[in-house]
């Protein structure tokens, strides 16, 4: 049995055992998500920094997602710079960027990702869009700046619309909010 390794070989800083961002690739070894993301990005050779085994695709996609979840807005324009990476759709639940941010609440992630260009009303596998994701998890600013930037209140989860998964996670309010923008046809800001 070999040691775990303790260390992210690219920055050679000390990986926390409860250090939420590490990407582990399938020859193993792991690093800090961001440290494999800046890799990946800037490596001529897309393999592992330190067995140079190619790294999968999907295990790219999930890296991008585990950066989203742990970083801050900084980390994600260093990681996600071009409307390519920003549009980028997870083969597994055919999820972009947008989704993951809006359903983690990060708002200033959510802003950065519709400038550069991420599709508003993409439907992920299951047909759920961000405002979705955001309704679900009870995250009004982010509902409201993705209503207010072209999301489509009545394009839910098959029949489930947004505003219904609200009311049935117990987020009345948001429900309410949400109805009023489908009445109105989704075409402005209710008073
Ligand atoms: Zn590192
Ligand atoms: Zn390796």
């Amino acid at each position: 049995m070999t040691t775990e390794v303790t260390e992210c070989a690219i920055c050679l800083h000390e990986m926390e055992r409860h250090e939420p961002s590490q990407t582990r690739l399938e020859c193993n070894h792991k690093f800090h998500a961001l440290c494999l993301r800046k890799h990946i990005q800037t490596a001529s050779e897309r393999g592992c920094p330190l067995c140079r085994k190619r790294i999968d695709r999907r295990i790219i996609q999930n890296n991008v997602y585990n950066c989203i979840s742990n970083a801050n807005t900084q980390q994600i324009r260093e990681c996600l710079n071009s409307e390519t990476e920003v549009r980028m759709i997870d083969p597994m639940w055919e999820t972009t960027p947008l989704h993951i941010a809006a359903s983690r609440g990060k708002l200033a992630i959510v802003i950065y990702l519709v400038e550069m260009g991420a599709v508003v009303n993409a439907r992920a596998k299951m047909q759920h869009t961000p405002l979705y994701m955001a309704a679900m998890h009870g995250h009004r600013q982010v509902v409201e700046y993705l209503l207010s930037n072209g999301a489509n209140p009545r394009l839910g989860r098959y029949e489930i619309t947004p505003e219904m998964i609200a009311r049935q996670q117990g987020h009345t309010r948001l429900a309410d909010y949400l109805s009023t923008w489908q009445i109105m046809g989704g075409e402005g800001r209710p008073s």
